[in-house]
């Protein structure tokens, strides 16, 4: 078609979603190209006037409007999004990105008062390293990127396997080309420079270290395996990581429950000390759920409410004292970044004995249990439970298929919660989307202002 021969009609994207800031302007947002885009006070009724149906018709406010097509807030009057957004989600079946999580070790140094991992195995086996660089040698020829994600039990109690995975791995990638990049979940214990530098020296350059409140809280969450305090070893660590001047990210997980909400909020400002004139520590809020852990029944885990209002708080709180907030939150807002590894059918989770999962949590479920990797490299996979992960969201769900955050979740934000409940698995970024949109906002306002000055 010729487009200069016509007089294209446009209209607001279904995928849109806004919200105010704190200057009488307005954010905007679109799931399915992951603009995010803020307008001051000014411009803002010049926006949702082009945004209204009848005002994205004609040639007023061109430039305005053009920015608004640029990043698919305004999309062409004939385009179907339902498709599109459908497109998306089929790419997902790419062969050429692969992402795995791997139990190095399922034992754990910390006992915390919340987890659900039953650490029933330990190191993993000469014959599953073996059949991964194998699996990996002949894999990487077909892929343009790799991500592993360490992972456990706690990662750092088994370095020496890490090395030499990482080692394998990236000669895979560099034999053949493609992208390698890896991230890791550590409680920190072990997380001395020296150990640091060698991870990133591994190409780890992500990391995620839980730090619960201040000592005593902390300590009384995250205690050691037999007994004993964590805090000043996982801070002493932090501090001396914070001098390696190389560039990485550190994201600094916080959990709350009913019984340390007053803590954590005293906590921001101690977190502030340390890390604030830093942004490579990111600081990162998550309830704690009930995940099957044997604990489940007595822990105080705080009403939905509660978690969608306290997460936005603690948040704003951080930035307003001068801490960085995770990057996590505006890479949920991406395409395809609600979507759990557990739905993506590019991603495995390989046990320290072989087995292969979907998801970390239900370890012990037998629909998440795929099957095996054998040391020659081949891996026994049942389609049947790889397909009930990986086709349990949007195909299905009217609800999610006319959602506006569709492209970013799919309807896969945690299929376990959908196999268990029944219900949709709306994240807090959707559910609370004027929140999370704020919380960019004033993120982005506070980079800027550090960087002006
Ligand atoms: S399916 Fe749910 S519980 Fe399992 S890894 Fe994904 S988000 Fe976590
Ligand atoms: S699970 Fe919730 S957020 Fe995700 S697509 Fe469905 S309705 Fe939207």
């Amino acid at each position: 078609m010729n487009l200069d021969a016509v007089q294209l009609q446009w209209k607001p994207s279904r995928f849109n979603a806004q919200s105010d800031n704190d200057e009488d302007g307005l954010v905007l947002y679109n799931s399915y190209t992951g603009a995010i885009a803020s307008f001051s006070g000014e411009e803002r009724n010049r926006v949702l006037e082009c945004l209204r149906p009848e005002g994205a018709v004609g040639d007023h406010d061109a430039e305005l409007r053009s920015g608004l097509i640029e990043h698919g807030f305004l999309v062409r009057g004939d385009t179907d999004e339902l498709r599109r957004a459908m497109f998306l989600h089929q790419s997902m079946h790419a062969q050429d990105t692969m992402h795995l999580v791997l139990l190095v070790t399922e034992a754990c140094n910390f006992r915390c008062n919340y987890c659900y991992e039953s650490f029933p195995r330990a190191s993993m086996r000469q014959e599953v390293i073996e059949g991964l660089e194998a699996y990996m040698e002949d894999r990487a020829r077909t892929l343009n990127r790799l991500t592993i994600s360490w992972h456990g039990g706690e990662p750092l109690l088994v370095p020496h396997i890490i090395e030499r995975l990482s080692r394998s791995f990236m000669a895979s990638c560099e034999r053949s080309g493609a992208i390698y990049g890896a991230e890791m979940s550590t409680n920190g214990y072990y997380l001395t420079r020296e150990r640091f530098e060698q991870m990133l020296d591994l190409q780890v350059e992500r990391f995620m270290v839980t730090l619960d409140g201040e000592g005593a809280v902390h300590d009384t969450r995250r205690g050691l395996h037999g007994g004993g305090g964590t805090y000043q070893t996982i801070v002493d660590n932090l501090l001396s990581i914070k001098e390696v001047d190389r560039p990485f990210e550190i994201n600094l997980r916080v959990n709350f429950d009913n019984s340390n909400l007053d803590s954590v909020s005293r906590f921001i400002p101690v977190l502030r000390n340390m890390f604030g004139d830093d942004p490579r520590f990111k600081v990162y809020f998550r309830p704690v759920g009930c995940m099957g852990g044997e604990n489940d029944l007595n822990l105080p885990v705080c009403d939905e409410r509660t978690k969608d209002i306290k997460i936005w708080e603690f948040n704003k709180q951080a930035i307003a004292e001068g801490l960085t907030v995770s990057s996590f939150i505006s890479d949920t807002l991406l395409p395809t970044g609600a979507v759990c590894y557990a739905a993506k059918p590019n991603s495995l989770i390989v046990g320290s004995d072989g087995l292969l999962y979907k998801c970390s949590v239900a370890l012990e479920q037998d629909n998440n249990r795929l099957g095996r990797i054998h040391r020659d490299g081949r891996l026994d996979l049942d389609y049947d439970k790889l397909a009930l992960w990986t086709t349990s969201g949007e195909e299905t769900d009217k609800d999610c298929q006319a959602c506006f955050f569709r492209p970013a979740c799919q309807g896969n934000h945690c299929p376990l919660f959908r196999m268990r409940t029944g219900q949709r698995p709306c994240s807090y970024e959707k559910r609370q989307i004027k929140r999370a949109l704020q919380t960019i906002w004033l993120q982005n306002e506070a980079d800027e202002a550090r960087h002006s000055s």
